[in-house]
């Protein structure tokens, strides 16, 4: 199943579908990306003075790597450069060109199984409620020392998903044929699982 074997996983902000596509890549030996990276080093860039475009257009492997694109002000920035059509077509042939490697791919993002591999062999919507995304995303951000409240976390939340699932230029939504997991009520080793037995079932093998 490992040849060119593509696996797409959407889904809304802080749904834990990063680190569902982290475990199941190293489960299945598949390359990861994160493409939400992309559109951070984008929105960093334009925090930093470029034009949308331009900073899409001149993206670098190193400028994915910086720990300052895991901030509060840069997923806002994201999800701004995110609904520019410009900026989405000039990203669009690294993410076919990874996901088209031999030995599997998965890709993470918003437009993965809906617009950029509409033919991924394996697609899922990984999601769960705001509240929960919120008091996740909220833990995670008091661990690494940054002070926001709950409450700014959950309108932070909310207002990214507003702008994902409201754009005209690939809306964030599961695509017709992708299996839903709602992670609310699930552990990490729960989600990990189910994407793990959804994968093994789409290409055959043993999970
Ligand atoms: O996944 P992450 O939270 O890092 O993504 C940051 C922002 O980038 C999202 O809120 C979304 O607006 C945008 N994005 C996108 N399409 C993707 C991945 C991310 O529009 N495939």
């Amino acid at each position: 199943m490992d040849n060119g074997f593509i696996v797409a996983i959407d889904g809304p902000a802080a749904a834990g579908k990063g680190t569902v596509s982290k475990a199941v890549a190293a489960h299945f030996g598949f390359a990861h990306l994160d493409t939400g990276l992309l559109y951070r080093a984008v929105g960093a860039k334009v925090l930093a003075g470029s034009e949308p475009h331009k900073a899409a257009r001149s993206l670098a492997p190193e400028d994915l790597e910086s720990d300052s694109l895991r901030t509060p002000d840069v997923a806002q920035a994201a999800s701004k450069v995110a609904v520019i059509a410009e900026v989405r077509a000039a990203l669009l042939d690294f993410q076919r060109s990874f996901a088209a490697r031999s030995g599997g791919a998965v890709l993470d993002g918003r437009d993965i199984g809906t617009v950029i591999c509409p033919n991924a062999d394996v697609k899922l919507f990984v999601t769960a409620s705001a509240e929960v995304r919120a008091q996740r995303r909220f833990s995670e951000l008091s661990e690494r020392g940054i002070a926001d409240s709950y409450e700014t976390v959950l309108a932070d939340v909310k207002a990214r998903d507003a702008r994902d699932m409201e754009r005209v230029e690939a809306p964030l939504k599961p695509a017709a044929d992708a299996t839903i997991i709602d992670t609310s009520r699930l552990s990490i080793d729960e989600a990990v699982s189910a994407a793990v037995a959804a994968i093994a079932m789409a290409g055959g093998v043993k999970a």
